[in-house]
C-alpha cells in the first residue's frame, strides 16, 4: 500500500490539519474570554477540545454564547449523566456488520472510513465509539469491500466516520478504486465536516479524485449555524461543484446554538448562497455528556413549521431522529 505522503510533499490541509488549537484555556484568551477560563471541567471526558484556527476566526470576540464557540467548548454540564443519556444513542454496535460497516437501511450501507475529526463537535453521538477496533480504514478496506460483494442488494456506500475527507486522497482512491470492482454500487455519498471546518481539504487533488469518479456523488456537508459558511466556506462549496458533487447539508438542532427560527432560516439561505440544499435537521442523540443540548420534540416541531411558513419548501430541512432498530431516520410531523 502507498502512503500518499510518499508522494510528495504534504498538501497543505494536513499541514493546517496539525495547528488546531486544544487548549481551551487558549482559545478563551484568544476569543478575549480569558475569565471563562476559570469555569472549564478538569477532565475533557476522554473527548478534548479540537477546532482548527480558522474556525475559531469566524466565532466573534468577546462573546461567551457564541454559537459556533458553544459547539466545541467542553463545559461543566457535560459531566451530569441525566436519565436516558446513553454511551451508544443510536445503536451502532448492534448494526455493525462488519469490522468498520454498519448496516441499518435497505440497500445503504455505511462506513466507518475514519476514527479521525478536524473538529471536536461535543454533541457528537460517536463520542464514546470504539475507534480503535470499528475503523474501515487502516489498511482494512478489503473487510468491508468483501461484505458488500456479499450483499448485493446495497447500492450506495456511505463513507462516514470520524470524518472520511481526514484521509489522505491516496487513501480515498484506495477504497473507491476497490469499489470499482462491485457493479452493484450505484450511488456514493460522503458525510463529512471538512469543507466547513477545514475548508483547505477540498483542494485540486481532492476534486480531481471526486470528478473522476464512476458514481454520482452527494457530499452531506455538516453545518449548524450560518456563522460557520463564510466566504472560505462558499469557495470550497463552488470547487466541490465544480468536481459534480450534488452539495446537501445536515444539521443537529442544539439548545443556545441553533434552535431559533431566525438561526433555522438564517442558515438554510446561507447554505442555498452556497450552493448547499438543507437536507436533514437531527434532533439530538441522547449521548452521554451532551444532553445540555437537547431541545423537546414539541419546540423542535414548531420551529420547523415556523420555517415552513416562511421559507420555499426546498429550503426547509426535514426533522428527524434515529431511532436505533427502526428501518429509516423517523420523521417528526408538524405540531
Ligand atoms: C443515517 C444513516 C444512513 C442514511 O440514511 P438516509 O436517510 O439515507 O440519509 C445510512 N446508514 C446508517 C447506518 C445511518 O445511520
Ligand atoms: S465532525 Fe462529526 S464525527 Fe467528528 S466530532 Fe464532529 S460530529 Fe462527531
Amino acid at each position: 500500500m502507498i502512503a500518499a505522503s510518499a508522494a510528495g510533499p504534504q498538501p497543505r490541509w494536513q499541514v493546517l490539519w496539525r495547528t488546531a488549537v486544544t487548549d481551551a484555556g487558549a482559545l478563551l484568551r484568544e476569543l478575549g474570554l480569558a475569565h471563562l477560563a476559570a469555569s472549564l471541567p478538569e477532565q475533557d471526558a476522554g473527548f478534548p477540545l479540537r477546532v482548527p484556527p480558522g474556525f475559531v476566526a469566524r466565532m466573534r470576540r468577546g462573546d461567551p454564547r457564541d454559537p459556533l464557540l458553544l459547539q466545541v467548548l467542553p463545559q461543566l454540564v457535560e459531566g451530569d449523566v441525566p436519565p436516558g443519556a446513553l454511551l451508544d444513542p443510536v445503536g451502532d454496535a448492534a448494526a455493525r456488520a462488519a469490522p468498520g460497516v454498519i448496516h441499518k437501511y435497505h440497500g445503504r450501507a455505511l462506513l466507518i472510513a475514519s476514527g479521525a475529526c478536524a473538529v471536536h463537535c461535543r454533541y457528537c453521538f460517536r463520542r464514546h465509539f470504539p475507534y480503535e477496533r470499528e475503523t474501515a480504514a487502516a489498511g482494512r478496506w478489503q473487510v468491508a469491500v468483501d461484505w458488500l460483494r456479499a450483499h448485493p442488494d446495497i447500492d450506495e456506500v456511505i463513507l462516514s466516520g470520524g470524518d472520511p475527507l481526514s484521509l489522505s486522497t491516496g487513501r480515498l482512491a484506495e477504497l473507491t478504486d476497490a469499489l470499482r470492482g462491485l457493479p452493484q454500487v450505484r450511488r456514493l455519498r460522503i458525510h463529512s465536516r471538512l469543507p466547513v471546518v477545514l475548508p483547505e481539504r477540498v483542494d485540486e487533488s481532492l476534486c480531481r479524485w471526486l470528478a473522476d469518479l464512476p458514481w454520482p456523488v452527494a457530499l452531506v456537508l455538516h453545518a449548524n449555524h450560518a456563522n460557520e459558511l463564510d466566504d472560505t466556506v462558499g469557495a470550497a462549496c463552488t470547487r466541490l461543484k465544480a468536481a459534480n458533487a450534488h452539495l446537501l447539508n445536515q444539521s443537529v438542532l442544539l439548545r443556545g446554538v441553533n434552535a431559533t427560527v431566525e438561526a433555522l432560516t438564517a442558515l438554510s439561505t446561507r447554505l442555498f448562497s452556497v450552493g448547499v440544499l438543507p437536507y436533514y435537521l437531527h434532533q439530538l442523540d441522547p449521548v452521554q455528556g451532551a444532553m445540555h443540548f437537547a431541545v423537546d420534540d414539541a419546540h423542535a416541531r414548531a420551529l420547523v413549521e415556523a420555517l415552513r411558513q416562511r421559507l420555499p419548501g426546498y429550503l426547509v430541512p426535514r426533522l428527524v431522529r434515529e431511532e436505533p432498530g427502526a428501518p429509516s431516520k423517523t420523521a417528526l410531523g408538524p405540531p
